[in-house]
């Protein structure tokens, strides 16, 4: 390879890293986004269960409770998805054992993992 085959070759590298970056940081804010819906769920919540306190009427908050609950297990999915996609953007897998690895990693170097 030749200098400027270099010096263009590292440039189209950093475009990437660049480019990469920006990924990343666009589905980090998913991410924080989705956190907020979450807190906004775990609101709800307690004030259902304080409300049906207030009336002494706790017939109905077994049900709302159980679909917010529904909505954040729902939520959470969603986060591991982008999660997902991150690693992925970083050219990186997440082993079974929980370990992040290179994507085209064959066997971890935690748990001995054969990656099919
Ligand atoms: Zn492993």
């Amino acid at each position: 390879m030749s200098f400027f085959d270099k010096v263009k070759q590292g440039a189209s590298d950093a475009a990437k890293k660049a480019q990469q970056t920006v990924e990343i940081t666009r589905l980090k804010t998913q991410i924080s986004s989705k956190e907020r819906e979450i807190d906004k769920i775990y609101k709800l919540i307690g004030e259902s269960v304080y409300t049906s306190s207030l009336a002494s009427d706790f017939s109905r908050v077994e049900a709302n409770v159980t679909d917010y609950c529904q909505g954040i297990t729902q939520i959470k999915e969603e986060i591991s998805e982008i999660e997902l996609k991150i690693t992925e953007v970083r050219n990186e897998k997440e082993c079974v054992c929980g370990k992040v690895v290179v994507a085209d990693t064959k066997f971890c170097s935690s748990c001995g993992h054969h990656f099919a």
